[in-house]
């Protein structure tokens, strides 16, 4: 039977003395009737899909067909190599990572949409980013990537994944959730601080808009997806000092489902409020028309 809270899979975890990705695996198993085995040379291929597009978006500077973006990645690794980040090697590798993948994703290259297209580059780069600096191996690279499925699925049994529900809160606030989570079990944290990075990553991001400038997924989405595998670290670091979430996850979830009904539909993916309707936006509309009435 599906596990429909972070209370059962917690509760499961302890009483079978399992982690989550093992719980992830055998109830994926039980669903679509495969061994293991074969889920996770399944769940390997998205890993490498996902390292397929960070490679393709780091070598990239082709723009957009609005032309406003597609060389920010570019931007970043230039700026680095002259100026090193404050925050270091992972810092950049998590950014540079994040802007190449939802880079890809603008110029329709083949992304894992994690949990959607919008905030794909959230969860690889921070498992590819963390993986390359501290040398972890694929395995261990599968069972994070496991871990924040696991968390995705029981956040989408309450809420539907999709800024046109709940705002971004529901896709890079869960993926930004999902990353922290898939970090903490990669650095060999245990159960409760996997759920508590995951409860902190999304507690701290509710309240997020989904207001996309000309309905493109492009501005704000693309730079967002670097700025929350930046906040999917801070969350797993946390937890993995014992810093704990005073609500619970299953109620921080709750609160995202009701949050996303008290938003106004004017910044749900509508492009009808927010960053959308600002003056600079609408003269970027303006001229996106006029090029597309030009063509
Ligand atoms: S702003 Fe909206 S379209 Fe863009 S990533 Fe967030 S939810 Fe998706």
């Amino acid at each position: 039977m599906a596990i429909l809270s972070f209370f059962e899979l917690e509760k499961k975890c302890l009483d079978a003395n399992k982690t989550i990705y093992e719980i992830a695996q055998e109830e994926e198993s039980l669903l679509s009737s495969d061994i293991v085995d074969v889920i996770r040379l399944r769940v390997l291929e998205d890993l490498l899909a996902m390292k397929d597009a960070i490679k393709n978006g780091l070598t990239s500077q082709e723009k957009s067909i609005s032309g406003w973006c597609g060389d920010d990645c570019y931007k970043l690794i230039t700026g680095f190599s002259s100026r090193p980040s404050l925050f270091g090697k992972i810092f950049e590798k998590i950014t540079a990572y994040a802007l190449a993948t939802a880079e890809e994703n603008l110029r329709m290259g083949r992304i894992v949409a994690c949990p959607t297209a919008g905030s794909c580059g959230i969860v690889p780069s921070v498992i590819v980013a963390v993986a390359e600096e501290r040398k972890i191996p694929e395995v261990q690279q599968v069972n994070g990537l496991l871990t924040a499925g696991m968390i995705g699925l029981i956040i989408s049994n309450k809420v539907q994944l999709a800024g046109a529900v709940a705002g971004c809160q529901a896709e890079c606030g869960v993926a930004s959730a999902m990353a922290a989570a898939a970090l903490v079990q990669m650095l060999g944290g245990n159960t409760g601080e996997i759920i508590n990075a995951a409860a902190l990553a999304l507690k701290n991001i509710l309240g997020l808009t989904c207001d996309p400038v000309c309905g493109l997924v492009e501005v704000p989405c693309i730079k967002r997806n670097a700025f929350l595998g930046v906040h999917a670290v801070t969350a797993a670091e946390l937890a993995m000092c014992g810093v704990e979430s005073k609500i619970p996850i299953d109620e921080i979830v709750d609160t995202l489902k009701i949050t996303g009904q008290l938003m106004s539909p004017l910044l749900k993916e509508t492009s009808l409020g927010g960053l959308a309707k600002t003056e600079t936006a609408l003269t970027l509309e303006k001229k996106l028309h006029k090029t597309k009435s030009n063509i």
